[in-house]
């Protein structure tokens, strides 16, 4: 069958044009015209929470106050610092009905204890204490204090009541911390609050502790990991929809006779932990798990690894190893 002339030009229009919006979609859909023209505005917000630095990014003006007031809502129940919240008040009366909040994440980080062979423990509040971290009034104690702090430590002592979420010690004088695990559940309220008010993508960075929810116009955020003091950029990590956490002995320690404390306490010595790292990043997909999984390998060193892999198969560790031996991202 043959074509006139004014048909033949038709069709080869329609033709193009065809293609051509095919392309366009592909294009689009893939991120990549976004990602070529880099097209949007982006806003950048940050304040002090938590006691750390909090840096909120997205296209969405609103996503800073709305991250930021739920991070001051979790730290006025979990703070240790603030005389009023569940948590001192748990501390100071051993009995408390608490929030679904704090029972929540009560909960989870007994859970986690258990699955971290007992390395991630929140119970450790008394070693943090008598090691001088709490009032930043450092010092080494003696064996027999380390000794008795360790007789009111352990997550299996801390008892939960379904029902009506009491949360009740089980031996006077016990005290939890939740510096180890409560940046990180924050992070995961504020995503949750991000996404009821319709806010598809945001990078909450909170003191390395990072959640990249959705994607930077079309392709994942990317995420600098610093693995030492020295303000230099180790690394770079790519997230959508993870969190990663970085535990490092570089930022809170003391030194006494030429040997660092760190901040992290190993809850099987109750000495600070002497895994060997220098720093650990840890991903995960909640900023509650990506935070106590980092402090847990702190403490456990290499060795813990592959325990670790094996029980946490979707997340991806990262350390670093003393000054002088560097690990790339291994998965
Ligand atoms: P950062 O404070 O830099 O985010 P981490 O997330 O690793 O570091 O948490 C360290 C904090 O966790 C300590 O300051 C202390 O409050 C608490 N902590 C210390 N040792 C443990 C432990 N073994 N298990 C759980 N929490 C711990
Ligand atoms: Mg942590």
């Amino acid at each position: 069958m043959a074509f006139n002339k004014k048909t033949r030009i038709f069709l080869a229009v329609i033709l193009v044009a065809g293609w051509s919006l095919a392309l366009g979609y592909q294009a689009l859909n893939s991120g990549c015209l976004t990602r070529f023209f880099n097209y949007g505005r982006i806003y950048r917000d940050n304040r002090v929470l938590m006691g750390t630095f909090w840096e909120v990014t997205s296209p969405e003006k609103r996503a800073g106050e709305i991250v930021f007031s739920e991070a001051s809502r979790i730290e006025k129940l979990l703070s240790k610092y603030n005389a009023s919240s569940e948590v001192s008040r748990l501390n100071r009366t051993g009995k408390i009905k608490a929030s679904p909040d704090t029972f929540y994440v009560i909960k989870r980080a007994q859970e986690l204890s258990l699955r971290t062979s007992g390395a991630f423990d929140i119970t450790v509040a008394p070693l943090v204490d008598l090691w001088g971290f709490t009032d930043r009034k450092f010092r080494v104690p003696g064996n027999t204090e380390i000794e008795s702090a360790m007789k009111i430590t352990g997550s299996d002592k801390i008892v939960l009541h379904e029902k009506d979420n009491m949360i009740e010690f089980k031996i006077p004088g016990m005290e939890i911390d939740l510096g180890g695990i409560g940046k990180g559940f924050a992070l995961d309220c504020a995503v949750k609050k991000l996404k009821e008010n319709g806010i598809a993508d945001c990078l909450i960075n909170a003191g390395g502790q990072v959640y990249a929810l959705g994607n930077k116009f079309g392709a994942p955020w990317k995420v600098a990991v610093q693995t030492s003091a020295k303000p230099e950029i180790s690394g770079t990590l790519e997230l959508t929809d993870e969190s990663a956490s970085t535990s490092g002995d570089y930022e809170q320690f003391f030194l006494k006779d030429g040997k660092s404390y760190s901040h992290i306490i190993d809850p099987r010595t109750g000495y600070p932990a002497a895994g060997g790292i220098t720093s650990v990043t840890v991903t995960a997909d909640s900023a509650l798990e990506a935070d106590a999984l980092s402090t847990a390998v702190f403490i456990l060193g290499e060795n813990g690894l592959p325990g670790l892999k094996a029980g946490f198969p979707k997340s991806r560790f990262y350390i670093r190893q003393g000054r002088a031996k560097e690990k790339q991202p291994e998965q």
